[in-house]
């Protein structure tokens, strides 16, 4: 089975965006596996040496009420079977309280962790960075998933882990 990568985070951050950012290949196929559980989008990443499998997550917004409290769930199982967690952050909003308790989850998990500021463009990318290093994440990276920026660099940082 391939290594299996999730992206996390509040919505609106561009997980999507960075989702086909790393699956966006001409035989990119959305992974129908044994052993992975339905209900999340999946897609393989061909970006690094080895493959490994994508996970888009909805958002997780502090709520375990209702549909939120269904998305958080999927999140969760997401969690769980991943190998590595890129918890993507927003570089315009800066870092948010729900940021900082998402990353506690995370962090609970276990799993090794990367943060992606993503939207740095347009904002001064050294002081936003410079903002989330108050997460105490070695692996913190910039990225502009839309413009395709900063995705290699992500990739070559999670080979490690896979
Ligand atoms: P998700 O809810 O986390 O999956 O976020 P989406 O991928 O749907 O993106 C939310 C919004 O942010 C969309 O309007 C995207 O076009 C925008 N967006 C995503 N990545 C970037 C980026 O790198 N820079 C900028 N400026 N906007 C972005
Ligand atoms: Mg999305």
């Amino acid at each position: 089975m391939l290594p299996v990568v999730a992206l996390v985070g509040r919505p609106n951050v561009g997980k999507s965006t960075l989702f086909n950012a790393l699956t966006r290949t001409r035989d990119a196929l959305v992974a129908d596996m044994p052993g992975v559980t339905r209900d999340r989008h999946y897609g393989v990443s061909h970006l690094g040496e080895r493959p490994f499998v994508v996970v888009d997550t909805g958002g997780l917004s502090g709520s375990d009420e209702g549909l939120e409290g269904m998305t958080a769930k999927q999140v969760r199982l997401a969690i769980s079977e991943a190998d590595l967690l890129v918890f993507v952050v927003d570089a315009r909003d800066g870092l948010l309280p729900l940021d900082a308790s998402i990353l506690n989850e995370l962090r609970r998990s276990g799993k090794p962790v990367i943060v992606v500021v993503n939207k740095t463009d347009g904002v001064d990318e050294v002081s936003v960075m410079a903002d989330f290093a108050a997460f105490g994440i070695a692996e913190t990276l910039p990225m502009s998933a839309a413009h395709n920026r900063g995705v290699d660099r992500l990739v070559a940082n999670a080979m490690p882990h896979l």
